[in-house]
């Protein structure tokens, strides 16, 4: 991957602030789109060129109907060339909901005593995972608001917990986290645990508009969070997330800033974000939050196709606080992650019955509450291949960050075989028949639309042993 770096006016050194708010409004007030330069930008991308910020603001400001569907194309496109028709499906888990800051967009903010607080104890932690297990999950986040309990052994302690679960078949066999920033010294505690990716969300880059929202609380310190994710690198945490909840301020200085981050996390540590976030606003629990900068939903699909453009080869993420609609639609624009059979609300996922419906009890309302084969179902319809692989992680392919992107055949030799693989477990284990049956024939399609005769026999000797019983079975 090629990338030319533009000269910034903050020079990126490791944990040191990045943003310069004036830079990135220069970018936007003087970025012009005309047809030309929008299509010369989508070609440097489809040719696996990461763009510059200038480059970014372009496609930003582009508002002209037919060129903005040559900017959807274009993502499509670089999604069905580069990342082929995988989606891998995860599953969020709440582990505590306590929480010291009061970020205004948040049902947990320690003001809202509407909020029912609750912690899981190991024991419900076994229980909502082993429900998990049940369903087919395999790759979990866990989440947790910032609170003093919530200490970096604590955290661990969780990780563990929930990769000691095995229930029949059922097992998770990655760890990601969403909680609050950490000293060097406590992101080496959870690394120890051995999870997958870091995620934390920046929620407005925008200094200004950030102070507004976190008032007090150790989220109240802008840079602190900032450089948070520089200091998950320096203790040995190689897959870091980054996001920005939008809604909090205009998207198109967040869409700039999610760039320069990654562009910062290149230039300090020689690898990009393993997945960028990109969360709006929803409902909560006493929400109370002026609408000036909610995101249409037009827009949101446009700063979708611009980030699957401006950053290639990073994952990007779909949750469930947007509507099934909406989600089917975007998929195609370059998602490669979405989380399935949702359930945010503390403690829920072992009441197998209920669907999330207490505001008080979750921290958002999410939009889509689709049972995970539900939403496996129709990827299947949508000739979309669920994939449940963990195997980059495990087998030491973490950090380098063009991997997937930029070795000759490593989709083709890596990601489809584990994705056909985890879904033929899934298959067996959790699908009722009418699923397994469009599954199996998506599986014969693929296998058939894979051209090394070697890669195709080696998976259908795996697929046998699956059927035969042997699971976690990976390339
Ligand atoms: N407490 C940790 C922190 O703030 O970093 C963990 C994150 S929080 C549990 C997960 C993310 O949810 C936040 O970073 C924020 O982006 C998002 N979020 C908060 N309130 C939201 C709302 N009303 N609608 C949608 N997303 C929201
Ligand atoms: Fe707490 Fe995180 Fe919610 Fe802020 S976003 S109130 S830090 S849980």
């Amino acid at each position: 991957m090629q990338f030319t770096p533009e000269k910034y006016s903050i020079p990126d050194e490791p944990m040191k602030p990045f943003i310069d708010p004036d830079e990135i409004l220069n970018y936007l007030s003087k970025a012009t789109s005309t047809k030309e330069k929008v299509q010369e930008i989508i070609a440097k991308s489809l040719s696996k060129k990461r763009l510059n910020l200038e480059e970014v603001a372009t496609l930003i400001n582009t508002n002209e109907p037919e060129l903005i569907e040559e900017i959807k194309n274009g993502a499509r496109n670089l999604k069905k060339n580069i990342y082929g028709n995988r989606i891998v499906l995860f599953a969020p888990l709440y582990i505590g909901n306590k929480c010291s800051n009061n970020c205004t967009y948040c049902g947990f903010r320690s003001s809202n005593f509407a909020a029912t607080r609750m912690t899981l104890d190991d024991k419900q932690i076994f229980e909502e995972i082993e429900s998990l297990e049940d369903s087919g999950q395999k790759r979990l986040i866990l989440v947790y608001g910032e609170h003093e309990q919530y200490s970096p052994e604590f955290i661990a302690n969780s990780v563990r917990v929930a990769y000691s679960v095995k229930k029949g078949n059922g097992e998770i066999r990655r760890v990601n986290i969403n909680a609050a920033p950490l000293e060097i010294e406590g992101f080496k505690i959870i690394k120890e645990a051995g999870i997958g990716t870091f995620q934390i969300f920046q929620e407005t880059y925008f200094q200004e508009a950030y102070k507004t929202y976190h008032i007090r609380g150790r989220k109240a310190d802008f840079n602190y969070r900032l450089t948070s994710l520089d200091r998950a690198q320096e203790a040995g945490i190689d897959d870091v997330g980054i996001g920005a909840l939008f809604g909090l301020y205009d998207w198109r200085f967040d869409v700039m800033a999610l760039v320069r981050h990654t562009n910062h996390l290149e230039a300090c540590y020689n690898v990009g974000p393993h997945t960028i976030s990109f969360p709006r606003i929803k409902d909560a629990s006493m929400l109370n939050l002026g609408s000036k900068y909610f995101v249409n939903d037009d827009d949101f699909t446009k700063l979708i196709a611009i980030l699957r453009l401006a950053v290639p080869y990073t994952g990007m993420i779909l949750t469930a606080r947007e509507p099934a609609h909406l989600r089917n639609e975007i998929l195609q624009y370059g998602v490669s992650q979405i989380d399935g059979g949702t359930k945010i609300e503390l403690g829920s996922y072992t009441k197998t019955d209920e669907k999330n419906q207490d505001l008080h009890k979750g921290q958002f309302r999410i939009n889509d509450d689709r049972s995970l084969n539900e939403i496996i179902d129709e990827l299947i319809e949508q000739k979309m291949l669920p994939s449940f692989c963990t195997s980059c992680y495990r087998m030491g392919r973490t950090g380098e960050h063009f991997m997937e992107f930029s070795i000759p055949g490593f989709i083709k030799r890596f990601c489809t075989p584990n994705a056909i693989l985890t879904l033929a477990e899934y298959l067996c284990d959790y699908a009722p028949q009418q699923t397994a049956d469009k599954g199996w024939a998506l599986i014969e399609k693929e296998l058939h639309a894979l051209d090394d005769e070697k890669i195709k026999q080696t998976i259908r000797e795996r697929l046998e042993l699956i059927k035969h019983g042997k699971r976690d079975i990976y390339f």
